[in-house]
């Protein structure tokens, strides 16, 4: 009889206590979506993404070597000038700065923090400095802005580069193929710039010492001239890094629980 007695207290007891877990787990699943849910309506976005924007080169290259990354012992110059355009002139790391510029202005307006790695040009940054200022913001995305160069006129089209498999953080290649993938597909459905094929580099100054994903920009050839005069141009050049910012906010908003620090 007290056997029975002690089951059924236990059991009142039991579905209490379920009954009370389940409401409180209710209580507590029912605010989470709330509030996501507005999050998404508004379109904004959580206060804590951050860009870092590296326009590229400087006004006097310095040719000192580095270690091209943590551990290896081949080596590569600091940092170099660029590039120049074909009809304007205009030096490449000019170029990247506007660029850059304008892409800082574009991010901000949509809540997303920048950290620059120049806003000059007459200054001294090697790549592996401007990876480490990288790392150190603790930046989501690491974007390189760059122009190219190639040895005859004819070479066209925006080119993204990111590092090769062989980068020491295995993360930092998958996302930064999923950042460029993202960056690509803006670019050609956007603004119909010809995208060469992704291309993924273990030689380039700087990929191996970055500890996030990192993307870099070729915005068109500065040795074709319709290409050199159309990035010259404000408007131009403020069409494309709107482009660029799209798919920097499409890339930190989507899977945004895999952009915690590698
Ligand atoms: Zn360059």
């Amino acid at each position: 009889m007290y056997k029975v007695i002690i089951a059924l207290i236990a059991a009142v007891f039991i579905s209490a206590g379920a009954f009370f877990g389940t409401d409180m787990q209710t209580g507590v699943t029912l605010e989470e979506p709330v509030s996501e849910m507005a999050e998404e309506e508004q379109g904004q976005l959580p206060p804590a993404y951050i860009v870092c924007i590296d326009p590229g080169h400087q006004k006097h290259a310095n040719d000192e070597h580095e270690p091209i990354g943590p551990g290896f012992s081949e080596t590569i110059i600091k940092v170099s000038q660029g590039t120049q355009g074909v009809i304007t002139g205009i030096m490449e790391y000019e170029l990247n700065l506007q660029a850059s510029l304008l892409l800082k202005e574009i991010l901000e307006e949509r809540g997303i923090e920048v950290v620059m790695t120049r806003t000059v040009n007459d200054i001294d940054i090697s790549n592996k400095e401007r990876a480490e200022m990288a790392n150190g913001s603790k930046a989501h995305l690491f974007i390189r802005i760059h122009a190219d160069w190639a040895p005859t006129k004819a070479a066209k089209g925006a080119h993204v580069i990111i590092p090769d498999q062989h980068h020491p953080i295995p993360k930092v290649y998958l996302e930064s193929e999923k950042a460029a993938e993202i960056l690509i597909n803006h670019l050609e459905e956007k603004i119909h710039v010809r995208t060469n094929s992704l291309n993924k580099r273990g030689d380039i100054s700087g990929f191996y010492w970055t500890q996030m994903p990192v993307v870099l920009l070729e915005m068109g050839f500065m040795t074709n001239p319709e290409e050199d005069q159309m990035m010259a141009d404000p408007s131009y050049q403020r069409k494309l890094m709107e482009i660029t910012a799209n798919a920097i906010e499409e890339y930190l908003t989507e899977a945004t629980h895999e952009k915690s620090p590698m």
